[in-house]
């Protein structure tokens, strides 16, 4: 812990409902309802020499998230992205990691809450590599169905599963969990899509109750116009035994080689390379806005 510098306590600003104001005032009360209820809804962006990639894509995500969870982002996605380039630029930073959020505030304190205030912030900070070196093991939960939660939002509640069963793969020493979805077919990690590569062709889950990833699409678009085939359909387990070659995208994961699945071991391979390669160009190249 020593070594941590706390989120709460850094030089620099963040947006806060419409202006900059210094990082430490950055505050909300015990009393928000996103802190109790769960109804706030995210983005993590990265932004590469100066420039957010895919910016406008997460900007509508997150006012979509809002309309999921039943609220109205108070700003426009030009107005999103303006904040998000504004954030980055007073923190004086080119290649880092952008967090926007929205949330119930605290005007109301019980599971409805129709007349809250919502906010919304925006902060950036430098973050490397998501994953050195990663090896996964089965998750301790489950991707809900559809019918159970908004599993198309990204919503901040979703990741109360996610903390869990990665907290339970760090104590085993593996670097995530692989979640199974409802079903048993294999759905994602704990903050990143997957993909297998068997014979050459990339085979990934059908997005039927998870994120659909920004840098999955990404992925997929760039995949395809190498030639390389896509088959997106429900995998099963035991067929990650077939593939060759394992990867997982996700913004802030951009596309990483798997190195393991318990007591599976994979290569990074030529696919996986390629991909890679293409990603860093996508992201840095200065096209793909
Ligand atoms: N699944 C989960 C659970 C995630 O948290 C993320 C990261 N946002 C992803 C997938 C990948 O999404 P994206 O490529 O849009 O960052």
């Amino acid at each position: 812990m020593a070594d941590l510098i706390p989120f709460d306590d850094r030089d620099g600003s963040i947006w806060f409902n419409g202006a900059l104001v210094p990082w430490r005032d950055a505050k909300v009360h015990v009393l928000t309802h996103g802190l109790h209820y769960g109804s706030c809804v995210f983005e993590g962006e990265r932004c590469y020499a100066g420039r957010i990639f895919k910016s406008r894509a997460h900007s509508e995500r997150l006012i979509e998230s809002g309309r999921i969870l039943g609220f109205q982002v108070p700003y426009t996605a030009e107005e999103l992205d303006a904040a998000k380039a504004a954030t980055v630029e007073a923190n004086g930073l080119a290649d880092c990691y952008v967090r926007a959020l929205a949330w119930r505030g605290s005007e109301m304190m019980g599971v409805s809450a129709q007349q809250s205030k919502i906010n919304v912030a925006v902060a950036s900070w430098q973050w490397g590599a998501y994953y050195q070196d990663l090896r996964l093991t089965r998750a301790a939960y489950d991707r809900p169905a559809p019918n159970t939660a908004p599993i198309h939002a990204k919503a901040a509640g979703l990741y109360m599963i996610c903390t869990v069963s990665k907290h339970a793969a760090e104590d085993k020493g593996f670097g995530d969990a692989i979640m199974l979805d409802y079903r048993g077919f294999v759905a994602e990690t704990t903050g990143a899509n997957i993909f297998l590569v068997i014979d050459g062709a990339l085979h990934t889950p059908l997005p039927d109750c998870f994120l659909n990833g920004i840098t999955r699409r990404t992925v997929i678009d760039i995949a395809r116009q190498r030639g390389i085939e896509v088959v997106e359909r429900h995998i099963r387990p035991e067929e990650l035994a077939d593939a060759q070659e394992v990867f997982v995208t996700g913004t802030a994961a951009e596309v990483t080689p798997v190195r393991a699945i318990d007591d599976l071991t994979y290569q990074k391979g030529p696919v996986t390379e390629a991909l890679m390669d293409a990603y860093r160009e996508a992201t840095r190249g200065g096209h793909a806005a």
